[in-house]
């Protein structure tokens, strides 16, 4: 039995008043890629296993910790078997965009950079805003943002983009997060999450719609 119930509850949480932000009624779908059941990627530090579900899952965790810190609403979009369901998850929740979080993997164990995958017009600019972050965070090599997003930018019409900021196959990618899991603060993990935030407030700062513009001076 899976906890969809758990998983579509959207968290909103708001600011004192007078304190406006580029966030003020914005939802934030997070879709971490795979899981129930499904892998992903699998890549190895020291014969130790890791599996891409699992940084997709810290990867949002600690996304979420940074949003709820700054009093943003988001929405845990349920890890449901088709990606178009996701999508229809996350728009149902009334989400302004989708960030669908996986990692990339390769049999070339030594392979690593970052990529970024859209669709839609709309995609392609609110990806503008999330992909040279991550890049600038992580510090690999730039394949770019390409048009293809497996299905998670193809379905609804709310802008998105599926990122797949490392390779959980390549070595020192597999072994920075377990790292992150032994508690270090500075990993892969955390600067992909903050590097998503950060891209995320541009975004809504160059594109607040409507009653957002002109409130935050
Ligand atoms: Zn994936």
């Amino acid at each position: 039995m899976k906890n969809t119930a758990i998983l579509g509850l959207a968290l909103l949480l708001t600011l004192p008043v007078g304190a406006a932000t580029p966030f003020d009624g914005k939802i934030i779908a997070l879709d971490a890629g795979h899981g129930n059941g499904e892998t992903g990627a699998v890549g190895s530090c020291n014969g130790t296993s890791v599996v891409e579900a699992d940084v997709n899952i810290a990867v949002r965790s600690e996304l979420e910790k940074i949003l709820t810190a700054n009093g943003v609403a988001y929405h845990d979009v349920a890890q449901l078997d088709s990606r178009q369901d996701r999508v229809a998850d996350a728009e149902a929740a009334g989400s302004d965009v989708l960030i669908s979080i996986h990692h990339n993997g390769s049999t070339n164990i030594s392979a690593d950079y970052t990529q970024s995958f859209v669709t839609q017009r709309n995609d392609k600019i609110f990806a503008s805003y999330i992909h040279p972050a991550i890049v600038d965070a992580l510090g690999l090599p730039d394949k770019g943002i390409k048009n293809d997003g497996y299905g998670m930018t193809v379905y609804g019409s709310l802008p998105g983009v599926l990122t797949e900021s490392y390779f959980v196959t390549d070595t020192d990618g597999a072994c920075d997060f377990i790292d992150y899991q032994n508690g270090a603060t500075n990993t892969r993990v955390q600067k992909e999450a903050q590097a998503m935030y950060d891209g995320l407030a541009a975004y809504f700062s160059a594109n607040t719609g409507g009653g957002g513009r002109g409130r935050d001076k």
